[in-house]
C-alpha cells in the first residue's frame, strides 16, 4: 500500500475526521475555515502508519498552510537557528523564547515579529 492509497484506508478516515472535529474544522495555523482542510503530522516516525500517531502529533491546517509547512519548514528552521546564532543568543535566551513557545500563546503574528526583531538585531551586528 503506498502513502496516497494509506490516506484512503478507513483507520486513516477516522482519526482525520476526529482531528477535524477536535480542531473545530478550522486551520490551526490562520484560522481558515472555508479552504480545504487537511490533516498534518507534526512529526513522521519510520514504520509508523499515518493512523499510528498520538492525536496530539496531529493537526489540522488549511491548503495553503499545509503546504508552507510541508515545503518550507526545513529551510525555515535552519534560517531560525542562523539567526539565533548571528544574533548572538545565549542559552537562557533560548530557552526563554522555549518557555513562550510552550505555552502555546504566540499567535502565527507574534512569532512573525519576533523573527523581525531578531532580523534587526542581526542586521545592526
Ligand atoms: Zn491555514
Amino acid at each position: 500500500m503506498n502513502y496516497l492509497e494509506k490516506l484512503k484506508d478507513p483507520r486513516w478516515q477516522k482519526i482525520r475526521l476526529e482531528i477535524f472535529q477536535r480542531d473545530n474544522w478550522t486551520c490551526q495555523s490562520c484560522g481558515e475555515i472555508t479552504k480545504t482542510l487537511h490533516v498534518h503530522h507534526w512529526t513522521y516516525e519510520k514504520g509508523l502508519e499515518p493512523w499510528d500517531y498520538p492525536l496530539e502529533e496531529l493537526v489540522t491546517l488549511c491548503e495553503s498552510c499545509h503546504e508552507e509547512e510541508t515545503l518550507c519548514r526545513a529551510d525555515l528552521e535552519q534560517c531560525l537557528l542562523e539567526n539565533l546564532r548571528e544574533a548572538n543568543f545565549m542559552c537562557s535566551d533560548i530557552a526563554n523564547l522555549f518557555g513562550l513557545v510552550g505555552t502555546k500563546t504566540l499567535t502565527r503574528n507574534q512569532v512573525k515579529e519576533m523573527h523581525k526583531e531578531w532580523r534587526r538585531r542581526v542586521d545592526e551586528g
